[in-house]
């Protein structure tokens, strides 16, 4: 099979090329470098079937493949919010793209969604039929509306039958090869520990999240990619909660150090809390996470540490 990656220099981009390399496909990537990494592309184009084409996936293309796994947009919210409108383009004529594209071609399209088109839910934990608690004018926006039009075209596009559209919705995802400058929560308190700085904690550091390691996540889109049936959006995510003390505090007994806490204002619209209820991904695809915050924690400090610190 032929796919075509867009986003394979972003951090979830190259961990599924990688994948699918290894299990013999070719597989062509796409980034403009907007916030993905030189370095991702460099070792993916190792492989002989891997292929790379600098494009921004704002603008047409028209490229043969199979499937097209749009994973093309910046996801930490001090990137995606650098230039919000730039964003929303990538979000709305990323997504219109890549189903043209794939339907020029008769492939299939994996969209990654995510858990911000929950946005601050009011529903615990989230399964995918709750339909969200999002500001449709605040600084997330961009990000969380951008994402909600990219669901509405891929449902349009699969009713009308001209593409058969999969969503997966990411709730928050850590592992390798994600930038140490990238500004979400892993790897900053990661990057802080290692440099013996105090560790940023937003607001009371009592919001939550569910970290789910990367290697769980991409056998997740691996299962809907080989199901043969389109069963709307599906939440892949882990679903053990932790505050951010709490991963503050694993971090840094991970790493052995006993640092400072530096508590910063709670940034606007932030959700308070985040779960996932992969109920469906478990009877549809049988998978569930298997990788503990802990070991998935250690590989990750293992990484930061192998990688020049600026
Ligand atoms: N956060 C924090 N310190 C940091 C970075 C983030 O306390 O240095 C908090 C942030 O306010 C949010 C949570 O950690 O409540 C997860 O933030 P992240 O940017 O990783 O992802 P989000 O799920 O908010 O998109």
């Amino acid at each position: 099979m032929r796919y075509l990656i867009t986003g394979a220099a972003g951090f979830l981009g190259t961990h599924l090329s990688a994948r699918l390399l290894a299990e013999g496909h070719d597989v062509i990537g796409l980034d403009n470098f907007h916030s993905g990494s030189e370095a991702n592309v460099a070792r993916l184009q190792r492989h002989s079937k891997f292929s790379f084409i600098r494009h921004d996936v704002t603008e047409r293309y028209d490229i043969p493949c199979d499937w097209v796994c749009n994973l093309a947009c910046p996801a930490s919210p001090p990137h995606y919010q650098r230039d919000p409108i730039y964003t929303a383009k990538i979000a709305f004529l990323g997504v219109l793209f890549a189903l043209e594209n794939a339907e020029r071609h008769r492939a299939k399209v994996l969209q990654a969604s995510t858990s911000e088109i929950y946005g601050d839910p009011l529903v615990h934990p989230q399964p995918e039929d709750y339909l969200g608690n999002v500001n449709t004018i605040g600084v997330r926006s961009c990000y969380d509306e951008g994402k909600r039009i990219g669901e509405t075209l891929c449902a349009d596009f699969t009713r009308l039958g001209r593409v058969d559209a999969r969503l997966v919705r990411i709730f928050n995802t850590y592992g390798p090869f994600m930038r140490a400058d990238d500004g979400r929560v892993v790897t900053n308190f990661i990057d802080q520990v290692l440099r013996g700085q105090a560790l940023t904690l937003y607001g009371a550091g009592k919001q939550t999240r569910s970290f789910c390691y990367v290697d769980d996540l991409i056998e997740g889109f691996m299962r809907v990619l080989a199901h043969p049936d389109n069963h709307g959006p599906i939440n892949l995510g882990n679903p053990v909660e932790f505050t951010m003390l709490q991963l503050a505090e694993e971090v840094q007994r991970l790493v052995g150090t006993h640092l400072p806490l530096k508590f910063e204002s709670l940034p606007l619209d932030d959700p308070r809390q985040r779960q996932p209820d992969i109920t469906k991904a478990r009877r549809l695809l049988g998978w569930e996470p298997k990788v503990k915050l802990a070991d998935g924690l250690a590989k990750t400090v293992e990484y930061f540490r192998s990688i020049p610190r600026t």
